[in-house]
This record gives C-alpha cells, sequence and structure tokens, in this order.
C-alpha cells in the first residue's frame, strides 16, 4: 500500500514552536501566557502546548478587531478580494503541512484532511473573494456588522475557521476567533499564513482557550455579531447570554440527521452513503446520518450488504493512506460515545462492530439494530461512529419517523423514483436535503438547521447576508460600512 503520509515538515514546524503558542492579536503572535496541552489522540501524546485566553486577552484582540475595522470596511471590494484570493493561494501551498497538522490534532484521517477538509477550506476563500468583489451590486446597502467574535469546535477545525472568517472578512468585518481548545493548531498555522499575505494588521485576530475564553467573547460589549458553532447546549446558553445585547447572532449546533433508504433504492450505492454518512470523520459530523430507516421489505438485504461493507472498513492511524476510519478527537469524547452505547444495549439494542486498535482513542464503525423510537440512541447525538437502523412500511411511516426528532439539520433520501424524493425532500424538517447522496459541501451553497440544529446559513448568499446588515435594519449611522 502507499507509504504513510510524509510528517517532517509538520514535526519541523511544532518543533519550531516547541516553547509554546501565545494569540495572535493585532498582526503578531503575543508571549505564550498560562498553557495547556493540545494532543495527537491517536498517540495519546502532546503536540503542542498553547495559551489560555483571559478576560484580558479577549479585550485586547476585539481593541484591535475595532481599530482595523473602519479601514477593512473602506477598502474596496476588489481590494478585500485581493487578499482573500492571497489566503485561498498560501493554503494551498501549504496544503500539505495543514493537513497533516489537522490529522494530527485532531484524529482524522490523512486522506479525508487532504481531499477534503483543506482543499474546501481554500475553496471558502476562493468564493468568498468573490462575494467581495461583487457584494455592492448583488446585496446594495448593506453594510457590515463592523467586528464579529466566531467560536468553532474542533471536528472540522480549519474548514469551521474558514466557513467563519471568510464571508466575515468579504463583507468588511473584523474578526476574533476561538478555536476549540482540543484543535487549535490550524487556526495558529493560518495566523502565520495572514502574516505572510500581508493582512492588514487587527483585521483577524485568533485568541486560543476554553469554554472561558469563549464566554469573555459572548458577554464583550465591542463586538457586534456573534457566530457560534458547536453543541446545542452551548448555543442555547449562548442565546441566552447574548439576548438583548444587540448582537447579531448565529448558531450552527447539533443533529440527528435521518438517512432514508426506500424499497427501490440502489443498495449498494445506499450502502456507500452510509459510510460517508456515518463513517466519515469518525461520525463526528453535525450533519451525519445517523439514523438509518430503510423499508421493511429490503431491510435483511440491505443489513447483510451493510454488515459485509463494515468489516473492510480500516480503522487506525490517522497519517497511514489506507485509513477510513481515524482516531476520535479526545479520550473525553471517546468515553461519552461508550456511555451512550453501553446504555443502549442495557436498553436491549444489538451493536454490530467491526475492528479497531485497542491502543489509542479509537472507537470502532458500529451498527446498532434493534433500537427503539425513544430509546437514548435514537434521540441522543451520538458525535461518533454509530448509527441506528430502524425498518418502516409506507413513506409516510418514514416521514413521521425522520422528523421525530428535535433537530433539523439535515437528511439524506435513496429512491429511484425523483417523485417520492421530492416529496419526501419538501417534508422532512431539514436545513439541507441530498437525495441519493450525503455529506455534499460547497462555498456556494447555504448549511444551517432549523429546530435545536440553530439558525442561520453559512455558504452562498445566504451566508453572505449573515455578515451584513440588512438596510433596512440598519441604523442611520451604522458602526461599519462596505
Ligand atoms: P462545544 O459546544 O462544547 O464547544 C464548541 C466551542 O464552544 C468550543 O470552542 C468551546 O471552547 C466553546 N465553548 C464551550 N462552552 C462555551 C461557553 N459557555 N461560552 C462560549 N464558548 C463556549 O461543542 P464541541 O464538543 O466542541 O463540538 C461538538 C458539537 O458541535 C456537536 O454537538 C455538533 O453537533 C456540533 N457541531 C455543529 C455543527 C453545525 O454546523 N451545525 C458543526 C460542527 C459541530
Amino acid at each position: 500500500g502507499p507509504a504513510p503520509e510524509d510528517t517532517a515538515e509538520a514535526q519541523a514546524w511544532l518543533d519550531g514552536h516547541a516553547g509554546g503558542f501565545g494569540h495572535f492579536i493585532n498582526g503578531k503572535f503575543t508571549d505564550p501566557g498560562t498553557m495547556f496541552d493540545v494532543c495527537d489522540p491517536a498517540r495519546e501524546k502532546v503536540l503542542a502546548r498553547v495559551t489560555q485566553g483571559t478576560v484580558a486577552d479577549v479585550d485586547r484582540a476585539v481593541a484591535a478587531a475595532r481599530a482595523a475595522q473602519p479601514g477593512w470596511a473602506k477598502l474596496s471590494g476588489h481590494a478585500r478580494a485581493r487578499h482573500l484570493y492571497a489566503l485561498a493561494r498560501h493554503i494551498q501551498q501549504h496544503a500539505r503541512l495543514l493537513a497533516v497538522i489537522e490529522s494530527l490534532d485532531s484524529g482524522k484521517p490523512i486522506r479525508e484532511s487532504r481531499d477534503i477538509d483543506i482543499p474546501l477550506v481554500a475553496r471558502h476563500f476562493y468564493h468568498h473573494a468573490g462575494w467581495a468583489e461583487i457584494l455592492k451590486d448583488e446585496l446594495p446597502g448593506h453594510t457590515a456588522h463592523g467586528v464579529c467574535g466566531q467560536i468553532i469546535p474542533w471536528n472540522f477545525p480549519l474548514l469551521m475557521m474558514a466557513w467563519k472568517i471568510a464571508p466575515a472578512l468579504a463583507a468588511g468585518n473584523t474578526v476574533v476567533l476561538k478555536p476549540a481548545e482540543y484543535t487549535p493548531l490550524t487556526a495558529l498555522a493560518f495566523a502565520e499564513i495572514v502574516v505572510e499575505c500581508g493582512l492588514p494588521k487587527g483585521v483577524v485576530n485568533i485568541v486560543t482557550g476554553d469554554w472561558e475564553t469563549g464566554a469573555a467573547i459572548v458577554a464583550h460589549d465591542g463586538i457586534d455579531k456573534l457566530a457560534f458553532t458547536g453543541s446545542t447546549d452551548v448555543g442555547r446558553l449562548i442565546r441566552r447570554q447574548s439576548a438583548g445585547s444587540g448582537k447579531a447572532l448565529t448558531l450552527e449546533l447539533g443533529g440527528k440527521s435521518p438517512f432514508i433508504v426506500f424499497d427501490d433504492a440502489d443498495l449498494d450505492a445506499a450502502v456507500e452513503g452510509v459510510v460517508d454518512a456515518i463513517w466519515f470523520n469518525q461520525g463526528q459530523v453535525c450533519c451525519a446520518g445517523s439514523r438509518i430507516l430503510v423499508a421493511e421489505s429490503v431491510a435483511p438485504r440491505f443489513e447483510t450488504l451493510l454488515r459485509a461493507r463494515m468489516t473492510t472498513l480500516r480503522t487506525g492511524d490517522p497519517l497511514d493512506k489506507n485509513t477510513d476510519v481515524g482516531a476520535i478527537v479526545h479520550p473525553s469524547q471517546l468515553a461519552r460515545i461508550r456511555a451512550l452505547v453501553a446504555e443502549g444495549q442495557a436498553e436491549g439494542a444489538v451493536v454490530h462492530q467491526s475492528d479497531a486498535p485497542s491502543q489509542g482513542c479509537f472507537f470502532p464503525p458500529t451498527l446498532v439494530t434493534g433500537v427503539q423510537p425513544a430509546s437514548v440512541l435514537s434521540t441522543e447525538e451520538i458525535f461518533g461512529p454509530v448509527v441506528t437502523l430502524t425498518t418502516f412500511r409506507t413513506p409516510s411511516d418514514a416521514l413521521a419517523l425522520a422528523n421525530n426528532t428535535r433537530y433539523g439539520l439535515a437528511a439524506s433520501i435513496w429512491s429511484e423514483n425523483v417523485n417520492l424524493c421530492l416529496d419526501i425532500a419538501g417534508k422532512v424538517n431539514a436545513g439541507i436535503v441530498w437525495i441519493n447522496c450525503t455529506n455534499i459541501f460547497d462555498a456556494g451553497a447555504g448549511f444551517g438547521g432549523y429546530r435545536e440544529s440553530g439558525f442561520g446559513r453559512e455558504g452562498g448568499r445566504e451566508g453572505m447576508r449573515a455578515y451584513l446588515r440588512d438596510p433596512a435594519l440598519a441604523p442611520k449611522k451604522g458602526k461599519g460600512t462596505t
């Protein structure tokens, strides 16, 4: 098979930062403060040390972003576009380094970080460079919010950062972003790219730390717009804490998305779809298809095919190019997955698993059958490589099961009957619906949920609007201008 990914460049980068990382504020790195360890979950070893952001650090970052914002917004759209194009190109130039750091830090297979995450990151900056160019004509009268506070999770560290930063900058905002505490390294590598590209100081600020640093961002008076991606519980808290503050807010939260297989579906294609839906990124995907609903008449054949496919999945070293399923991001997340599966088993569910290494932070690809709709495995977001299989008789049964959730992020529908697909797509409560495919993302398409999956969209025209004040709502003297 192929040789393991070459880690020499990433190792040299880590060695070069052996003294630890400070924050990136006003165009330069601060001296490290109180630091915490960042670990490689597959090898269970420390990769780097980063600084826990304090209220004072957030204050300095917001002040830098405030000072930079009028000048950034006053640049012509073309000038902002040139900066965004430069970021995109430099991300491509450093693609290998970024992919290896991402896999080391998060545990995701190198094939995914190299072929999916990093190319989509570059694509996001290219796409939004285009928006900077055409904004005045496409969304006339809109103005930037001003300073954006952005808080992101660990499952797609650099991609979630790109989803937040690219549209914000295109619109003329400046940003203070906090990466997740498990996976801050690629955001810090990106800060070096910001320097390399010569962005005006203060336009991008990265402050590392845990929930306390996030809370300082949420509470800060100098922030005009908050954007959060993460768990529904924290999203709810942020909504409560920011209510009445005048800050604009978008939330991208959890999901428990249905994967519906009708009796006329191409079952082999649908089985491959399941692999993408729940074993991509170890199932640590907000829009993961975590509930298979399959027509009763084809269910036995489908289950046989799926269990056979599971035995061929290779779970192991994220840096091995043959690996299909990598490591779980952190031991605490592994413990949570184990506890939920054990609870489901205690309720009587039947668990089918393939192999996974016993050393390191791994959980095997898991299929659960015999699970009741009220079971914890049917209702709770597991955020791991665990999928349930339930049968239905009629399309209306399928729809009722699909919508039996507090969430409304995504749905995937498999059938050769296009009328049936379109009918169900219109009735399922989901912000994103895929037909005969799953987990397809593009910078040009709005992404986001309903209900407990949050509100607001990222990507496309809808995503741009979230980073602009609507002319109808803007006060006479706005803080930002485009
Ligand atoms: P989390 O909510 O614990 O953390 C997300 C981020 O918020 C981290 O940076 C964390 O430090 C910060 N944070 C935590 N508590 C905070 C607080 N009180 N105030 C301010 N910031 C705080 O979630 P996680 O465990 O990192 O990520 C997993 C969750 O994210 C899953 O539930 C998943 O569904 C969700 N997610 C959703 C999407 C989406 O687009 N809808 C994408 C990725 C992940």
